[in-house]
C-alpha cells in the first residue's frame, strides 16, 4: 500500500495542477453527463495511491464522480492542448479530444496525481469525433496498465471503469465507458511541439518550468535557464531509453508511438492497439492499421529516438538563444540515447538469461537465442520463463525449455554455450536455486495476451465483469507461479491469430 490514510470522496482536496498554466495550454471543459452509469471495474491499488478508502467505491457518489456526472467542488476540469507527429507526418493540432482532467490530488507523501476521465465527452479538441470511449478500449487500457504495474514498468494507472448502455458508433454499435486514469502528469512530447510549430516560443518555457518544478525535483535544483533545460532533457532521454528497454524485455509493443502518445515522464501512455508478443517475431506489428510496420516491435527503440528528436527540436529555443548553438546542443543531448538504451537493454536481457554481470559480448548469446525463437516461432514469454528451470550443472532438466522449440538439437547446443557462460561469471551465477529465483523475478509467467483481454472484454460486453477482476489480479503478480491460474500461461489458442486490433477505440 502506498498510503495508509483512508480518505473519503469528500476529503479529496482538488488542486488545479496542469490547469494552472491557463488557457494557452488547454481549455476548461466540463464532462458531459452520461445516462445511468455503473461501476464496472475498480482497482484498489490505484485508490491507495490517492489514499482513498476503497469502501468509497460502493457509493453512488463514486460512480457519479468518475463518470463525469458530478464534478466535485474545487475541481478544475481541463483538457490539454497538444500537437504531434502521427506515423511520421506532422499532424498539427490535436489535444485531449476525449480526456478531461478533474484536477490534481496529492497523497500523504506529497505525490501529485492528475485524475483524468477518458471518454467523458467532447472537448474543443474532439474535431469530428464524439469524445467517447467504448467499453472494449477502456477494458484494454485498464488491464494493460495493471499488467505494466505488475511487471514493474512505468505507466499511467487505472482507477476504475464506469459504463453505460449509451450507444457509441464505431465499426459497429458499442456501449460507452469511461476510464478514470491517474498519472503524475499527462504532458506529452506533443505539448511542446504545439508551441514550436505555431511559433509561440514564449509558451515553451512556462510549460517546461511547470514539468520540471512538479516532476523533476533533481533538475529543479539547477539555476534557472538553459542549463536547467538541458539537465531536464538529459533526464527525459534517460527515462525514455529505460522505458523502451523495459518494453523490449517483456515483448510489449505499443502500437501507436506517435509523439502525442509519448510521455514526458517516460510512462507508458495511451494504450490503444498494443500487444504482448506471443510467438517471437521481431517484425511483429500489433496494430492492424499500421500496414507499413512503422511501429513494429523491433522498430520501437529507433522510433523513440526519432520522437525524442522531435521533442528536442521543439524545445530548441530553450537550449540556447543562438539557433545554431541550440541545434548542436540538441544533437549532443540526443547522442546519449543509443548508449543508454543499449546498456538498459543488455542489462535486462542479460538478467533474463540469469547473468549477474551482462557484458557487451553477451549480445551474441542473446541474439542467438532470439534467432532460434524466431525460426521456431517459439513463445517469447514461455521460453524465457522455462529457461529458469534448466540446470547449470547438467542437461537433465533441459526438456522443459526444449519443448518450446522445434529444432531441439540446435537449441541444446545453445544451452551448452549458456551453461559455459554462467560458469564464467566471477560469482556463482551457476547456483541453480538462487539463479532460478532471480530469473523468475524478471521473466514473467503471465502477460496480457490479446486473447485473454478479448475474453474479458466479451464477458464484460455480456454483462459479466468478473474476468476483468480475475485477470487484473493475476497480472498484478506476473512473476508468481500462481499454479491455480496455470491455464492463463498456456500458448494462445489458434483462434487468437484471428483477433485484430486497430486504432478504433
Ligand atoms: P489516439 O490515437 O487515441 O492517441 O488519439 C489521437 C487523437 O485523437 C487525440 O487527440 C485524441 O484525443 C483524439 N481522439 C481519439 N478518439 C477520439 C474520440 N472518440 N473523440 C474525440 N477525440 C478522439
Ligand atoms: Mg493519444
Amino acid at each position: 500500500m502506498a498510503n495508509t490514510a483512508r480518505k473519503s470522496l469528500d476529503d479529496l482536496a482538488w488542486e488545479p495542477g496542469f490547469a494552472a498554466l491557463g488557457k494557452d495550454y488547454g481549455s476548461p471543459q466540463q464532462p458531459t453527463p452520461i445516462e445511468a452509469p455503473r461501476l464496472l471495474a475498480f482497482n484498489k491499488n490505484a485508490a491507495a495511491l490517492l489514499g482513498l478508502d476503497p469502501a468509497e467505491a460502493q457509493k453512488p457518489e463514486f460512480v457519479a464522480l468518475f463518470s463525469g456526472n458530478a464534478v466535485p467542488a474545487g475541481a478544475h476540469p481541463f483538457s490539454q492542448l497538444y500537437a504531434g507527429h502521427q506515423f511520421g507526418a506532422w499532424a498539427g493540432q490535436l489535444g485531449d479530444g476525449r480526456a478531461i482532467s478533474l484536477g490534481q490530488l496529492r497523497n500523504a507523501h506529497g505525490e501529485p496525481w492528475d485524475v483524468q476521465l477518458k471518454g467523458a465527452g467532447a472537448t474543443p479538441y474532439s474535431r469530428f469525433a464524439d469524445g467517447r470511449a467504448v467499453l472494449r478500449s477502456t477494458v484494454r487500457e485498464y488491464l494493460a496498465s495493471i499488467a505494466m504495474v505488475g511487471l514493474g514498468i512505468p505507466t499511467t494507472r487505472a482507477l476504475c471503469i464506469t459504463g453505460s448502455d449509451a450507444p457509441v458508433y464505431r465499426e459497429t454499435v458499442e456501449t460507452a465507458a469511461i476510464l478514470t486514469r491517474l498519472a503524475p502528469s499527462y504532458v506529452r512530447f506533443g505539448n511542446f511541439e504545439m508551441f514550436f510549430y505555431n511559433r509561440r516560443f514564449e509558451l515553451l518555457g512556462p510549460l517546461a518550468d511547470h514539468v520540471i518544478d512538479t516532476h523533476f525535483p533533481q533538475v529543479h535544483a539547477h539555476a534557472p535557464g538553459a542549463q536547467r533545460y538541458r539537465a531536464w532533457i538529459v533526464e527525459v532521454i534517460r527515462l525514455t531509453a529505460e522505458l523502451i528497454a523495459d518494453w523490449q524485455a517483456v515483448g510489449f509493443c505499443h502500437g501507436v508511438m506517435n509523439t502525442d502518445n509519448m510521455s514526458i515522464l517516460g510512462l507508458t501512455l495511451d494504450y490503444g492497439p498494443y500487444g504482448f508478443l506471443d510467438h517471437y517475431d521481431p517484425e511483429w506489428i500489433c496494430n492492424h492499421t499500421d500496414s507499413a510496420g512503422r511501429y513494429a516491435y523491433n522498430q520501437q527503440p529507433d522510433v523513440a529516438l526519432w520522437n525524442l528528436g522531435r521533442l528536442v527540436q521543439a524545445i530548441l529555443p530553450l537550449l540556447s538563444d543562438e539557433p545554431e548553438a541550440a541545434v548542436s546542443i540538441g544533437q549532443d543531448l540526443l547522442a546519449a540515447y543509443r548508449e543508454q538504451f543499449d546498456a538498459a537493454y543488455l542489462g535486462k536481457m542479460g538478467a533474463k538469461l540469469g547473468l549477474l554481470h551482462p557484458e557487451p559480448k553477451d549480445h551474441k548469446l542473446i541474439d542467438s537465442l532470439l534467432g532460434h525463437m524466431a525460426r521456431d516461432a517459439s513463445d517469447f514469454t514461455r521460453c524465457f520463463r522455462a529457461l529458469a528451470s534448466v540446470s547449470a550443472e547438467n542437461n537433465h532438466s533441459d526438456g522443459v525449455f526444449l519443448d518450446e522449440f522445434k529444432d531441439r538439437e540446435a537449441v541444446s547446443v545453445w544451452l551448452d554455450q549458456w551453461r559455459q557462460r554462467l560458469h564464467s561469471e566471477a560469482e556463482d551465477a551457476a547456483n541453480d536455486t538462487t539463479r532460478r529465483s532471480a530469473m523468475n523475478a524478471v521473466n514473467p509467467k503471465y502477460v496480457l495476451r490479446n486473447y485473454l483481454a478479448q475474453a474479458a472484454i466479451e464477458q464484460a460486453q455480456a454483462g459479466d465483469n468478473s474476468e476483468i477482476e480475475r485477470l487484473g489480479r493475476i497480472l498484478s503478480a506476473p512473476y508468481d507461479e500462481q499454479p491455480e491460474f496455470e491455464r492463463y500461461a498456456r500458448l494462445p489458442p489458434a483462434s487468437a491469430a484471428l483477433i485484430s486490433v486497430s486504432c478504433s477505440s
